[in-house]
Order: C-alpha cells, then sequence, then structure tokens
C-alpha cells in the first residue's frame, strides 16, 4: 500500500506545480485547457468513452469523436484523412510499418527525436543521416536531403523508402523549410513524414502547404491534452495502406491496433481543441515573446543556440558563466536548480548549468520579465 503521507506529499507537490512557472518545454504545450481539466475528472474512469461505442471508437457521435476524427482534425490538418494515435511516436511507427520494409534505408535528420530512432528500430530499418550545420545554429539545409538520397541509392541500389524531418526539433527549435524536403523527397519518388510533435497545436501546420505525405502530432506535447494522445494525417493515396483493415475484424484498423484513445485522453485532446485552435492563431506574438526572451538572454551574457532570430517557444540557452559557478558551488550543477526553484521557477533539468533548453510558450511577459530578472538576480549574486 501507498502510505498516506506519501499521498499527502503528492497533494502538496500539486499545490505547489500550480504555484510555480515552469519552463520545461515538454510541459507548456501540454497544460490543460480549463474545460478539459474538468472533462478529465467527467472521464477519467479507464474506457470512458467505450459505453458509447457500437464497434468502432473513431464513430462514437457522441460524445463527438466521430465529428473531431472526420471533419475537424482533417481541415485543421490540412490532410484528406486523420486519425487520433496514443501519440507521435506511435504515428511515426505507424508509417515506418505500413510503407518500409526490414532493411530498408530511411533517411532523417540530424536533429530528429529518440523516438525516430527506436520506431525505425522497432522496424528493422537502417537510418541515412543528414547532418545539421553544428555549433551554434544547428541548422538542417534541406538540399543535403537530395544528397542524402542519392547516397542511399548508390549504397543500396534503391532510394530509401521514407524521408523524415522533424519540425520544429525538440533540442533547438529550429524550424526547416519542410515544403522543400518534401519537394526533393518527392522528385525522387520518395514519401515524406513530417514530425510535428512541437508544431501541431502550437503553431499553423498545413499538410498541403508542405506537401507532406503524412504527418504525426502530440496532443500532451502540444495540444493541451492528457496523454498519451496524439494525431497523425495523410494523403488519400496511402489510406489503404496505412489505415488498412484486419481480415478477422473487418471494422478494425490494423496499425491503430483496433483502437487507440480510448477515454479521457481523446476526451481532454477534444475538450482544448477550440482553445487550441485559438492559440495557434496568436503563434506570432509567441515568436515575438520568444525573440524578446531571447535578447533578454543575450543581454545577460547567455548564447541563445539554434535559428537566431528564433522561431519557436522552445530554444537552447549555453551559459558559460552559470558552468563556472557550479564548478566552485558545494551544490555543483544543481545549484541552478535551487535557486531558480527558490524564486519560483522550474522545469530546468536538475544539474544542468552549462547549456540547457526552455520554452516561453504561453507564459506572458510578467512571468518572462520575472524568468529573466531571476537568472540576472543569480548571476549578480555569485
Ligand atoms: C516529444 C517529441 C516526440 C514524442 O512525442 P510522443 O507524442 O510522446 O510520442 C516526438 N518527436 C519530437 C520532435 C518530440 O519533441
Amino acid at each position: 500500500m501507498i502510505a498516506e503521507s506519501e499521498l499527502q506529499k503528492l497533494r502538496e507537490l500539486e499545490r505547489e506545480h500550480l504555484r510555480l512557472i515552469n519552463l520545461d518545454p515538454l510541459q507548456r504545450g501540454g497544460v490543460l485547457s480549463p474545460e478539459a481539466r474538468k472533462a478529465l475528472d467527467t472521464w477519467g474512469d479507464g474506457y470512458s468513452v467505450c459505453d458509447f461505442c457500437t464497434g468502432r471508437l473513431d464513430l462514437i457521435r457522441s460524445p463527438p469523436i466521430c465529428q473531431f476524427v472526420y471533419e475537424i482534425l482533417p481541415k485543421f490538418l490540412v490532410v484528406d484523412v486523420a486519425r487520433v494515435t496514443n501519440g507521435a511516436r506511435e504515428g511515426k511507427f505507424m508509417v515506418m510499418h505500413s510503407i518500409c520494409k526490414p532493411g530498408d534505408t530511411i533517411v532523417i535528420d540530424k536533429n530528429a527525436h529518440y523516438t525516430t530512432y527506436v520506431a525505425a528500430e522497432r522496424v528493422g530499418l537502417n537510418l541515412k543521416i543528414v547532418p545539421n550545420s553544428g555549433y551554434p545554429e544547428f541548422r538542417i539545409n534541406p538540399e543535403d536531403y537530395a544528397k542524402a538520397i542519392e547516397e542511399v541509392k548508390t549504397e543500396t541500389g534503391k532510394v530509401p523508402s521514407l524521408t523524415l524531418l522533424t519540425h520544429p526539433d525538440g533540442n533547438y527549435g529550429n524550424l526547416p523549410d519542410a515544403k522543400r524536403v518534401a519537394g526533393i523527397s518527392h522528385e525522387h519518388s520518395v514519401p515524406f513524414l513530417l514530425n510535428a510533435a512541437y508544431g501541431i497545436g502550437r503553431m499553423p501546420v498545413s499538410c498541403k502547404e508542405v506537401d507532406c505525405d503524412f504527418v504525426v502530432g502530440s496532443g500532451h506535447k502540444s495540444m493541451a491534452s492528457s496523454g498519451p494522445v496524439g494525431v497523425f494525417g495523410t494523403k488519400k493515396e496511402y489510406e489503404d495502406i496505412i489505415l488498412r483493415r484486419s481480415k478477422y475484424f473487418k471494422s478494425k484498423e490494423v496499425e491503430l491496433l483496433g483502437c487507440t484513445a480510448r477515454g479521457a485522453t481523446v476526451i481532454t485532446l477534444i475538450a482544448s481543441f477550440n482553445s487550441v485552435l485559438r492559440r495557434v492563431g496568436e503563434w506570432e506574438r509567441e515568436v515575438e515573446s520568444a525573440r524578446w526572451f531571447s535578447q533578454e538572454m543575450e543581454k545577460l551574457g547567455f548564447n541563445q543556440l539554434g535559428e537566431k532570430p528564433h522561431n519557436h517557444d522552445l530554444m537552447f540557452i549555453e551559459s558559460k558563466r552559470l558552468f563556472e559557478i557550479s564548478q566552485k558551488h558545494p551544490q555543483r550543477g544543481y545549484f541552478l536548480y535551487e535557486e531558480l526553484k527558490k524564486r519560483g521557477i522550474v522545469g530546468i533539468k536538475p544539474g544542468l548549468t552549462k547549456s540547457f533548453k526552455l520554452s516561453t510558450y504561453r507564459l506572458g511577459r510578467p512571468d518572462l520579465e520575472k524568468v529573466v530578472d531571476a537568472f540576472k538576480d543569480i548571476l549578480g549574486h555569485f
């Protein structure tokens, strides 16, 4: 049994959590809307949507899962066909598992997320990696995809079975030219997967505009949802391949293992959708806010790595000064976490000082000013 004292601690942590400014990029876009928080309470029971099901989860009319999957989501992603998944990684795996064969090679970017690697590994794929430009911007040059595709052709005798771009990536928040990568892929007759786990739900993402063949997003990362939940989109021509039906259960889609998000996860995704739609419309303001923060941090002597001026709320900060302080501090690298916490700020990984990721998403100027002041104060203190 879990001790009552432990549960008490959990409740205290919960209360504290709500008071603090959280800079963790993983968490900023997944903060629930008030509607979703309420829905979570109502729909929190396991399989809570399933008593409305007549054989297929995504055909449930009320709650409006059917409308969400077949009308709202395709329109939002500007794509022919969409589905709700259990996360971005599940979406990537589905695509790789359906259109690639074990032993095939696929092309991915150097800034790809670890889940791209493990999804490919699970299918048994080889990877050709498009390099980034290295320090300080770590940019992906779309033209390098052409080179990588040619190399795969020379090495294996055939074109790669997929190209994938991380847009933006989860380290630097860089946004490479996805449309160009799509164009290059298609010139070589290679289908293209856009990983927009940090994009969809924060910024406008149009599959039509990019001309990607597949797109994946993450509900708990960027769509104000209680995960695990994600979204997937594809062109009509791939529908029958990716979403093929089971020969045993005619209505069930094999890659989805029949049903995906089946309870509070899909309900929070739906409950938050209108607020997500609104905030996507405010994306430019978020970019401005991120740029302002980056400039203020640079005035304090920090370096913002990745694209500059920056185009996303996730950024990578380098700090020689904080690292120097940590070398002499009795708590070593952990001092920064403690000092920020004292000032009501969390979300930077404990132990890090030399470089760390953070996100400014939906924090607003007053809170971001508090963060800048806290760093200034910490630098002045040692
Ligand atoms: C967080 C993240 C993922 C994983 O998303 P899940 O929905 O948890 O699978 C994949 N790719 C990138 C770039 C990410 O940042």
